[in-house]
């Protein structure tokens, strides 16, 4: 058995897809998937793919890159209403957190974390937001919506999913801030920067670390997850993303449609740390599922 900690299936790009896309993992031996919310829409497409698969469990959030959404919006209002922008925030803030609110106590078989949430600071050559910088505007928001979100971790007993891509230090300086948002054994750095920093800290915090496909080719990753202890280790794809070796290579230049990762790679992806490990394959994979159903509270089986 695997579990996929994190993938997005209710993203575009596997429309009409999902029954094909799980037959296959089922067939490479994964057979839980979480599917991973980055906005309110997909988030509540989660939930959905989670009422209709057994395999599938959802985490809804608000993906810090897609808080800039928000912010925009909030600034063209702002423009005609003469709102401080400030006081927007707080409005904006306290809307979402009602919508999560209400899915989160609409669907609770379904809903097991809150995410994917945190902090970007990162330049993407390929975004739908053509203004997007990386302003101090724009990375107060992203706390904001990160506190927000991580109190309904907190307050609704949900593991919290942490997206972080070149923010650690704003990630660390809120924890330090409010230590009342750790969540020990029930909080995953997802696709986990290699950063002595946050092993550091999830050691002393007992949080997860998750591992994708770009270990496969990233050998700073790669050293990295050699030093992570297995117990502290959970198995994700971030799949369409991140597809890993040797297919990364053989479907190069292909469209992205083509080249998209899938929850099945998991499989790959454990093949793959074992051997970096060193351990056997069905230690790692026993262990590594232990983690992920501590993580997400998973106790039933699958039907
Ligand atoms: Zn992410
Ligand atoms: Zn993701």
């Amino acid at each position: 058995m695997l579990i996929d900690t994190h993938c997005h299936t209710n993203f575009k790009i596997f429309k009409s897809q999902v029954d094909q896309v799980i037959a296959r993992a089922c067939e490479a031996g994964v057979d839980r998937l979480i599917v991973v919310g980055s906005d309110l829409k997909n988030s509540r497409l989660a939930v959905r793919q989670a009422k209709v698969y057994p395999e599938i469990k959802a985490a809804v959030g608000v993906h810090p890159h897609h808080v800039w959404r928000f912010l925009e919006k909030a600034k063209s209002q702002a423009q005609v209403t003469g709102e401080s922008l400030d006081d927007l925030r707080l409005k904006v803030v306290e809307t979402v957190r009602e919508q999560l609110v209400e899915l989160i106590k609409a669907s609770p078989q379904e809903v097991v974390a809150v995410g994917e949430v945190g902090f970007d600071r990162h330049f993407y050559e390929k975004t739908q937001y053509e203004t997007l910088e990386i302003t101090q505007e724009y990375l107060s928001w992203q706390q904001a919506f990160f506190i927000m979100q991580a109190e309904l971790a907190r307050d609704h007993d949900l593991a919290l999913i942490i997206h972080n891509r070149e923010a650690v230090e704003d990630l660390l300086k809120v924890f330090a801030k409010r230590p009342d948002l750790i969540l020990p054994q029930k909080t995953v750095f997802h696709c986990c920067e290699p950063d002595e920093r946050l092993l550091e800290f999830a050691k002393k915090h007992r949080f997860f670390l998750g591992v994708d496909g770009d270990v496969t080719y990233d050998h700073k990753k790669a050293k990295f997850i050699q030093q992570v202890p297995l117990e502290m280790l959970v198995l994700e794809t971030d799949s369409p993303y991140l597809l890993p070796e040797p297919e990364r290579s053989q479907k190069q230049g292909l469209r992205f449609k083509d080249r998209a990762a899938e929850p099945r790679h998991v499989a790959v992806i454990a093949d793959y740390v074992a051997n970096l490990k060193k351990v056997k394959l069905t230690e790692l994979k026993k262990q590594t599922t232990l983690n992920a159903s501590l993580l997400f509270s998973l106790t039933e089986p699958v039907a």
